[in-house]
């Protein structure tokens, strides 16, 4: 094996330069700001380097969290960042969140070191020996592997296309440790680099598509919009804004759509989405996939007779699980702007009909839950809990909110209005648990502003010792974790007789909020709503990493939360009888 670090020391006296300094160079001239990994063989000087150069670099405590947290900085910034793993085991651990990544459409670029290639090709048994550029592949847009020093502009510069054009998504750069240890002459080098241009650019839809659209539109008794999660990454809120301010088109908003526009305006309809969803006649679907979290666009959720407009940037994804009346491609703040704009022409509006029957109806579930999220009750459920925490939520409308669990999650998106754009990360297509406290350290980092992360027990353990990244770095982070003692909740039992804790029992009587204390954070412990108001409160305000342990009963929530349906239940035996629910994201506790 070549060793790389002799190499680098010798690099500045002799005019040249080396794959390390000239990899920091290329990223930071193709405007990559932060750099999420673990370091060790073969790029811990590079991690050194990039990190003299400029390049901010947070050392993480896992590869999967390191990942995560660049693809948050890519989905709120727009931008990639880059996550660096070392080889086999480490590159391994960054692949679930690749794919992740590259399923929600977040722009970064994992580097990974990797072991000698020629050996490795061979199979000779090269320390920690794997072909990884070919195993990336699955799991991402596209796959590259540095052989040769003059090539890095170019790995890069492809980088930045592929993650952030389309469709945005993960790119993997193979760099090994052959490939880490050559040099360049130095002006050359300076020569051959070049900045990617434009990667991420406007595609706007055939004019025709969108003459169409509002052609439908105007036709509708009931039209409705969809803003998904797309609509947060293309940041089109001012577009969406024009548009709902022209048209008086009702909105539901996805997930991590909440806040393009406030969840408190009149035309939300959050908390009346069944009844919208089953009257509308015309949806326009706005950077939101017709998948499961729809239902697919189809049965008893839906209008038999709807019609769909749907805008999305990848014309894959056109008719992907039913008919769309009216498909227009291309990316949505073209989109939107010629929407309107087409409305001099062809204008429309939502009638007064249509929007009191949806406001009537969220007014009356409104009350209904105001009730659920103020009953008092100790020991706290989720409802309990969260109402209390929304209270600081409203008075901090500015913290970046992440969320994950199953109950902690879908009561969290019910509960919790979000008032700014890009200001909610969870989840996500695929329901991930183990990604929210790495969103919440790149959130942080990219922004600057105060992360408040909400996990149940049992998603937060998946990434649970990033808390100390958080200290280590300062970074104004509240963890709030809602413990229940269990995955899903903490009194599941043991069907046997070992005396085991059943599969899904975690431990109730813990104190979460020591984990930061371990590390110079501030930590609490909260069993009442109160105290979860005025705790939340007082870790917030602190701006400092701070932790907030809330004890709920351990019956609080259901199996699988608002997704039981998804769960297939056994016919026979003591699981057969469990109740079964429908799909909270059509006929969720708000709706
Ligand atoms: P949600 O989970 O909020 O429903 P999805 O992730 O399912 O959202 O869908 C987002 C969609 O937005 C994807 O199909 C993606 O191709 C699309 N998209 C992403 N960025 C843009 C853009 N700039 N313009 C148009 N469509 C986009
Ligand atoms: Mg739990």
């Amino acid at each position: 094996m070549t060793d790389s670090t002799a190499q680098a020391a010798v690099a500045p006296t002799q005019n040249l330069t080396d794959s390390p300094h000239y990899l920091a160079e290329a990223l930071i001239k193709n405007g990559i700001k932060n750099m999420y990994g673990v370091v060790g063989i073969p790029v811990t000087d590079f991690a050194r380097i990039a990190q003299g150069m400029g390049i901010r670099f947070i050392g993480m405590r896992h590869e999967e969290d390191a990942v995560n947290a660049a693809a948050a900085e890519g989905f709120l910034t727009g931008r990639p960042a880059v996550a660096l793993t070392v080889s086999a085991p480490g590159f391994l651990n960054g692949l679930a969140a690749l794919l992740e990544a590259t399923e929600n459409g977040y722009p970064v670029i994992m580097i990974g070191g990797s072991s000698t290639r020629h050996v490795v090709d061979m199979h000779e048994g090269e320390y920690e020996g794997l072909d990884q550029m070919n195993y990336a592949k699955a799991f991402c847009k596209e796959s590259f592997r540095i052989d040769k020093i003059e090539d890095i502009p170019l790995a890069v510069a492809r980088a930045m296309h592929i993650a952030c054009s389309g469709r945005p998504g993960a790119v993997y750069i193979d760099f090994p440790d052959d490939a880490v240890a050559q040099t360049m002459d130095k002006d050359e080098a300076a020569a051959k680099l070049w900045v990617a241009n434009n990667p991420a650019p406007a595609m706007p839809p055939a004019q025709s598509s969108i003459d169409d659209a509002l052609k439908l539109l105007s036709e509708a008794k009931n039209p409705l919009m969809i803003v998904g999660k797309g609509a947060a990454l293309a940041q089109a809120e001012d577009e969406i804004r024009a548009f709902v301010d022209k048209t008086d088109i009702p909105f539901q908003p996805m997930s991590m759509a909440k806040g393009l526009i406030p969840d408190d305006d009149p035309h939300c309809t959050a908390s009346c989405r069944g009844l919208a969803l089953r009257t509308a006649d015309v949806v326009l679907v706005v950077g939101a996939r017709l998948n499961w979290m729809l239902n697919f666009g189809e049965g008893k959720e839906w209008n038999p007779d709807v019609k769909f407009i749907q805008i999305d940037i990848d014309p894959a994804e056109m008719e992907n699980s039913r008919s769309i009346a009216c498909p227009v491609v291309g990316d949505i703040k073209s989109a939107m702007t010629m929407l309107n704009a087409g409305l001099e022409k062809t204008p429309f509006k939502a009638t007064s009909a249509w929007l009191g029957m949806l406001q009537a109806d969220a007014q009356k579930n409104d009350e209904k839950f105001a009730a659920r999220v103020n009953s008092g009750k100790v020991p706290m459920g989720h409802y309990d809990a969260l109402g209390a925490i929304k209270k600081v939520y409203d008075k901090n409308r500015d913290l970046i909110l992440t969320n994950e669990g199953a109950n902690t999650l879908d009561d969290c998106r019910n509960i919790i209005d979000i008032y700014e754009p890009r200001h909610r990360l969870d989840c996500g297509t695929w329901g991930v648990m183990g990604c929210a406290v790495g969103y919440s350290i790149g959130a942080a980092v990219a922004t600057g502003k105060q992360v408040l992360y909400i996990g149940g027990d049992s998603g937060f353990g998946f990434d649970g010792m990033e808390v100390e990244v958080a200290c280590r770095y300062h970074l104004p982070i509240t963890f709030v974790v809602l413990n229940n003692g269990g995955i899903y909740r903490g009194d599941f039992e043991n069907l046997g007789d070992d005396g085991d804790p059943s599969p899904l029992t975690l431990t109730y009587d813990a104190h979460y909020e020591k984990m930061i204390e371990a590390f110079g954070g501030t930590g609490y412990y909260a069993t009442t709503p109160d105290e979860v108001e005025q705790m939340v409160g007082e870790a917030v305000a602190s701006g400092k990493p701070s932790f907030v342990h809330v004890q709920l009963a351990d019956y609080a929530g259901k199996e699988s939360g608002h997704i039981s349906n998804l769960n297939p239940k056994p016919v026979v035996g003591p699981l057969a009888t469990s109740e079964v629910t429908a799909n909270p994201y059509i006929e969720g506790a708000r709706m």
